[in-house]
């Protein structure tokens, strides 16, 4: 994996790929991003959810920079949701850049895209159909582009786009660069690249297959803010000997550490700013069992061999699927049986069921654990304490004596009640922050179109044959 600082990327870029919390590129980044910089062509084949986006998005914004003021990039997406979609990804790439991307697809009304098009906005992102009515009312000239994405090619042909993609290339400058992005790269797809590319480089990463070994998958529906209080019940319930609660960004490890000590948990983070000596004190600290939790995102455990975890929590759900199979794959070990349980935003619910299918295990919904339960299972874990101390030699000798003192002013359950709440760790709602995320990709695109893996749009068509909706 390689971080976003070893790209030559401007200064700009680098803030803003920062600011999106992007810690190091996906494979299809860290092959296609130089390629990119440097004009060449290229095909990018990888599944849905890989950050393909980002992969054409850096190139292009840099590569724009040249000559702003004057439009230089066409992205074509199928969707009009992905249009939306990819256009304000590239907008948060270009925040520091002084660069504009403008979505342009149908339906929108076409006086105000006049508008906008008349500013010349360095990169357009639009759907076929309404590109080329532009081009054709010739209130969108091509003449000027140095770079044209195809996003999903395989997508547009099976949406009948073919021949408008076609006839939008021939408006553009031949020697533009094309980068052409697709899960898949049927016949038709290889023929219009072979057409109208040059030398295109082929950077294909493979869907992994996975599997879910000895873990209990479970999910429960949270709303963004209750999930830690969820997450306080859970872990009363449960009692884990070990447990990592990911979370999706840096601050939200952080944030998860601070809030359960709070609450009196015993819990460490693992985030990507630790030195190398402060991550091996927290890991020797998990592995000897004086941390129970570790807080963690993705990239901080990636790589770190944390095996004997009993529970996994997925305070965020993950970028996408092989991070969650990573994830679950810290627990279940060695033949031991491990829980994972995910959470879930009621618009996050189609993920659990990309991941079910591609992990091929059911993943159970559990009801939201309340506070009754927390206090149950605590109380639980303290009787198995007790029950633990029973046979201990030195009970005789030095309880014996106090305890049947005891027993002669008061009954025996009584003492034993009171002994029970005073080592039972009660479930403690102290009030804590924990900043709220944004979902991922939520802005502007509605809840409806929210479908499919990474908060998707429903236009996204995701490799695992999650046919979305058409916008
Ligand atoms: P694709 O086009 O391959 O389906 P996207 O470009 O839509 O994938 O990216 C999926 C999600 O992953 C988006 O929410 C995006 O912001 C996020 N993402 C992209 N690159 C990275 C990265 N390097 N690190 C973390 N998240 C990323
Ligand atoms: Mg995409």
């Amino acid at each position: 994996m390689k971080a976003f600082t070893e790209f030559s990327l401007s200064e700009p870029m680098q803030r803003a790929i920062q600011a999106l919390g992007f810690e190091e590129a996906t494979p299809i980044q860290e092959q296609t991003i130089t390629l990119g910089l440097q004009g060449h062509d290229v095909i990018g084949q990888a599944p849905t959810g890989t950050g393909k986006t980002a992969a054409f998005g850096i190139p292009l914004i840099e590569r724009a920079k040249e000559n702003r003021g004057t439009t230089q990039a066409l992205v074509v997406t199928p969707t009009r949701e992905l249009a939306i979609q990819v256009s304000e990804e590239l907008n948060k790439l270009a925040q520091f850049c002084r660069i504009s991307s403008l979505p342009v697809y149908g339906g929108q009304d076409i006086v105000r895209q006049i508008r906008a098009l008349k500013k010349h906005p360095e990169i357009i992102v639009g759907t076929p159909g309404r590109l080329l009515d532009h081009v054709r009312r010739r209130t969108l000239r091509l003449g000027t582009l140095t770079a044209v994405v195809l996003d999903e090619a395989d997508e547009m042909l099976n949406m009948g786009f073919i021949e408008d993609i076609t006839a939008i290339l021939r408006e553009t400058p031949t020697d533009r660069q094309t980068m052409l992005f697709s899960a898949t790269i049927p016949r038709p797809i290889e023929e219009l690249a072979q057409k109208f590319m040059r030398d295109p480089q082929l950077i294909r990463v493979a869907p992994k297959q996975v599997t879910a070994a000895n873990t209990d998958q479970f999910f429960v529906e949270v709303p963004e803010h209750k999930k830690f209080d969820i997450l306080c019940n859970l872990l009363d319930m449960h009692g884990p000997a070990s447990a990592i609660v990911f979370g999706r960004t840096k601050r939200r490890a952080a944030e998860l550490c601070e809030a359960l000590n709070t609450r009196g948990y015993s819990a460490d983070a693992l985030h990507g700013d630790l030195t190398q000596p402060q991550r091996d004190s927290v890991m020797k600290q998990f592995r000897s069992g004086a941390i129970e939790i570790l807080t963690a995102t993705d990239v901080a455990a990636r790589g770190l061999d944390i095996s004997d975890v009993t529970h996994v929590y997925n305070f965020d759900v993950p970028q996408d699927p092989e991070s969650y199979v990573h994830r679950i794959g810290r627990t279940g070990r060695a033949g031991r049986t491990g829980t994972a349980i995910s959470f879930v935003t009621s618009r996050e619910l189609s993920q659990i069921r990309l991941i079910e299918r591609l992990t091929r295990r059911a993943i159970k919904r559990l009801p939201m654990p309340t506070i009754t339960e927390a206090l149950v299972g605590q109380q639980q874990a303290t009787v198995e304490r007790i029950q633990n101390a029973v046979g201990e030699d030195r009970l005789n000798n030095e309880y014996r004596p106090i305890a049947e003192e005891l027993l002669d002013q008061t009954d025996s359950i009584t003492i034993v009640a009171a002994a029970l709440r005073l080592l039972t760790k009660e479930p403690n709602k102290t009030p804590v922050t924990i900043t709220a995320e944004r979902p991922q990709r939520a802005k502007g695109t509605g809840p409806k179109a929210r479908k499919g893996f990474g908060a998707r749009s429903s236009g996204k068509r995701s490799a695992y044959g999650n046919k979305g909706r058409r916008g």
